[in-house]
């Protein structure tokens, strides 16, 4: 109950107001270093919020409505670049910062869902059951599969499963095969903000659908090889965006887990630029064990109070700048 924190002083604390708002503390601070909500007025006690700043904050939060989701893929035919990273951290940036988020994992490997807590033991039905059929020959709606997740009100999860690869081969021989997720998401539009879609590291069906699916398209690099299949990667964009219905823009190459002042980190940047042109984020990913070992923690790292986790709200303005140019 509000009431419960009030004070003799009628003002609140970070703590008091950010549970009377019903987020946490490193939330409400991180949006306010940010410019995304006013921070209060402070006296000798620090942080003091009025009823009146509580209500302007809840007005804010959560009402950041488009008219229909701007889809974006995750995508490298490359694994281990940092896709699944991306995509389930910048998913939670986008919820704190007002958005209602919807991650799509379409990656038969189950990261994301597993990043994002869900063991694939507790996963009934998932896309594999949208795209294709059920074991009773049966298909899902993808409102029929969609969780929430505990992290975040505004967030939620369609899971994959290993059935998925299943499916992928199935696709072939379909009609509408390149635009069939597409065609899944179409019902469900209006009911997000934002859709982000985890690829698998394989240039398939998957991809493809992912990518006709895409308003736009960002493509995570890493230190490693993963620029050597960006000239086939952006051919398949070009395709994908004449075959479907959506732009598939390049919102642009993501430097992903960068080393700070390698050769080999300069190297990779050049070359990025060279095939992607202005078409790469400011943001940079650096490599940090914080993020890495986020991995396993079933909660991505911009629900904790890391500093690490601050390069996903970076990344998470850029495009919202992006994003905010289409209706
Ligand atoms: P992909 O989805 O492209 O295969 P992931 O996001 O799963 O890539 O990342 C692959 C591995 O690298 C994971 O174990 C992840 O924890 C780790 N990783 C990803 N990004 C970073 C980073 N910026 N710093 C450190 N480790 C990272
Ligand atoms: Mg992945």
């Amino acid at each position: 109950m509000a009431d419960e924190v009030e004070n003799t002083s009628g003002t609140y604390t970070v703590g008091e107001a950010a549970r009377l708002i019903g987020i946490e503390p490193h939330t409400l601070r991180r949006l306010e270093s940010r410019g995304i909500i006013p921070a209060p007025v402070r006296d000798k006690r620090g942080r003091r919020y009025t009823r009146a700043d509580i209500e302007h904050i809840r007005e804010h939060y959560g009402t950041r409505r488009r008219r229909e989701a701007y889809t974006i893929a995750i995508v490298n035919q490359k694994g281990g670049v940092g896709k699944t990273t991306t995509t389930v951290n910048l998913a939670g940036a986008f919820a704190i910062n007002g958005h209602r988020v919807l991650v799509i994992d379409f990656d038969p490997q189950v990261n994301a869902t597993s990043t994002l807590g869900i063991s694939w033991r507790d996963v009934e039905y998932s896309i594999a059951d949208v795209l294709g059929t059920t074991p009773d020959g049966t298909t899902k709606r993808l409102s029929e599969i969609i969780v929430p997740l505990p992290h975040h009100p505004s967030l939620f999860l369609a899971p994959s499963s290993i059935k998925l690869a299943y499916t992928e081969m199935s696709l072939i021989n379909r009609p509408g095969r390149d635009t069939r997720l597409d065609s899944a998401i179409e019902p469900i539009r209006k009911e997000y903000d934002i859709i982000l879609l985890d690829c698998p590291p394989t240039l398939g069906m998957l991809s493809f659908n992912a990518m006709t699916a895409a308003d736009g398209i960002i493509v995570p690099i890493d230190e490693s090889l993963a620029l050597q299949g960006a000239g086939q990667l952006l051919a398949t964009r070009k395709e994908c965006a004449d075959i479907g219905r959506r732009r598939v823009a390049l919102l642009g190459a993501l430097l992903t887990r960068q080393r700070t002042q390698t050769a080999a980190a300069e190297v990779i940047e050049e070359l990025t630029k060279e095939i992607f042109g202005s078409r790469v984020f400011k943001t940079k990913i650096p490599e940090r064990v914080g993020i890495a070992n986020s991995t396993g923690m079933g909660r991505p790292l911009v629900f904790t109070d890391a500093r690490e986790a601050d390069v996903f709200f970076s990344l998470a303005e850029e495009l919202e700048g992006m994003i905010h140019a289409t209706k």
